[in-house]
């Protein structure tokens, strides 16, 4: 095998071979009223076998030369979509008297090629192989690698890097399992392109790029293959953006097999093939995409959500900062949050979080709160100051409840006894912060009697308004409530003559 090196022994053999000994090896040929083409498939959209053009201009020529003998062609071109050495070429067709002409084209227009024969570089080549009594191999470039020539019987999925989800090869979407026992010469690849499909890589955004680049390719001319390739565009882009339905697909697989048979180049003849292949061989993911609008590798935008996780964030603001949109809300202390229409889904604030908080997820999100709500330490910060709050409440109560106690214990076991001035400034001098009230009040009532009435409509009212603490204060008779301003304070009742 050895398409890939210049094939000078074929040149020079085939100019002392007659048209019988030709026939012999190579069988009679359909006559051709035009020329023989030398030309890549218009379905060729990676232009690997252009190399054999640079590295092995002989064997094309030889190639070329051979068709012409056997069909009975007028001449030869070379249709070629990037730069030639057309002296070397010219030359070598110069040796075996073969009339060459060199045209540049990015698409064989097969109307101005009606009459002639095509083949494609790879075909000439391994003719000029044959010629040689070589057994010609299947150029095979993998990842845009280096091209090598393999034989028929080489198994396409040994020649993969591991952990492949399947490969994309003349616009045909190949699964892992749908590869088993796949041979290289029953690939039959026009390009002898394989690119692989990583598990990272989502199958329908690739259709999507790959019906892009045959639009860009399609010369226009036929209907089936200008119209068919929108529509399926139309319906794979709806199938990325969640808009498509079960039928829509359907009708899109329709198009797909009508394109197969109607138009005239090999381009329009494998421009449905992208999307009925994904829907042969990665159906689940297809329906995902349609049923589920899920996109479980995270490629399709408008299939994936990116949301801050409220257990993780610490509202440290990076992300909010970070937004090139400026589409996340938030503040010091709080969980940020994301307004799912404007985000793009960059990827920045997935990369700047220190955290590992913001979360990018096929699917629904969780139900998040619809406000700014504090990050779950800060919660916690603030349960604490509130508890601290009531523990300092409650030991006030409890000191209130001992310079009371105190009172009482001064003026003995006198159920109503009219509490002195004195007694007062002693319960002052036990509990300052509260003996201030506790101090005998100014305008004390001058009997027990006199201030017992309207001491029990206050504490009433002060029931009411204090069904807790001061409820249990007024059950007390060494206690009295007064009014100060708006509000009702509890006072140590003055001990009375009596009891000094
Ligand atoms: S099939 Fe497409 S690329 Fe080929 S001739 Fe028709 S329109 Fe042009
Ligand atoms: S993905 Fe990009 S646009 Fe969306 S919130 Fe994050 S940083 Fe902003
Ligand atoms: S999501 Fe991350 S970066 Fe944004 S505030 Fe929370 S912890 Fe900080």
């Amino acid at each position: 095998m050895s398409m890939l090196k210049n094939q000078a022994d074929a040149l020079v053999k085939v100019q002392n071979m007659s048209a019988g000994d030709l026939e012999e090896l190579f069988g009679a040929f359909a006559p051709v009223k035009g020329k023989v083409a030398g030309a890549l498939y218009n379905s060729d959209t990676d232009g690997m076998k252009n190399v054999l053009l640079h590295s092995n201009p002989a064997g094309v020529l030889t190639g070329l030369k051979i068709a012409a003998v056997l069909s009975g062609a007028q001449g030869a071109v070379l249709i070629v979509n990037c730069p030639v050495n057309e002296q070397e070429l010219q030359a070598n067709a110069n040796m075996l008297g073969l009339p060459l002409t060199i045209e540049q084209a990015s698409t064989v227009s097969m109307l101005d090629h009606r009459d002639d024969a095509l083949y494609c570089f790879d075909e000439l080549a391994a003719m000029a192989s044959r010629l040689l009594g070589e057994t010609p191999g299947c150029l095979i470039s993998v990842d845009d690698g280096v091209p090598q020539e393999v034989g028929p019987e080489t198994e396409i999925a040994s020649m993969l890097p591991g952990g492949v989800k399947g490969i994309l090869a003349d616009h045909s979407f190949y699964s892992a399992e749908s590869l088993r026992g796949l041979m290289a010469g029953e690939m039959k690849s026009h390009s002898g392109v394989i690119h692989t499909i990583g598990s990272a890589q989502c199958v329908v955004d690739l259709l999507k790029r790959e019906i892009r680049t045959l639009r860009e390719k399609s010369c226009g001319k036929c209907v089936y293959c200008r119209e068919g390739l929108y529509q399926l565009s139309q319906t794979v882009q709806e199938i990325t953006e969640g808009r498509a339905k079960a039928q829509d697909v359907e009708l899109a697989k329709e198009i797909a097999e009508a394109m197969t048979v109607s138009c005239s180049c090999s381009l329009g003849d494998l421009a449905g093939k992208p999307l009925l292949s994904v829907a042969e061989n990665f159906g689940p993911e297809l329906e995902a995409h349609v049923k589920r609008k899920e996109c479980a590798a995270g490629v399709c935008l408008a299939l994936i959500q990116i949301y801050v996780d409220l257990a993780k964030c610490q509202g440290c603001g990076t992300c909010v900062r970070a937004c090139p949109k400026g589409c996340i809300e938030g503040k010091t202390g709080f969980v940020s949050m994301i307004d799912g229409f404007s985000c793009d889904r960059c990827g920045v604030c997935l990369e700047v979080c220190p955290n590992g908080a913001v979360v990018k997820t096929s699917g629904r999100a969780p139900k998040l709160p619809s406000r700014l709500t504090r990050v779950k330490g800060a919660r916690r910060t603030e349960e604490a100051a509130q508890e601290k709050q009531e523990s300092a409440q409650s030991r006030r109560r409890r000191s209130f409840g001992r310079v009371a106690g105190a009172a009482a214990a001064g003026s003995g076991s006198a159920p109503s006894g009219i509490p002195s001035s004195s007694a007062g400034a002693a319960a002052g001098s036990a509990a300052p912060g509260v003996s201030a009230a506790a101090e005998a009040p100014k305008a004390a009532p001058a009997s027990a009697a006199a201030a017992e009435k309207p001491a029990q409509g206050v504490l009433a009212a002060a029931q009411a308004e204090a069904p807790g603490t001061q409820a249990q204060e007024a059950a007390r008779p060494d206690l009295t409530v007064k009014k100060v301003g708006n509000r009702r304070r509890v006072f140590a009742r003055a001990k009375g003559p009596e009891d000094r």
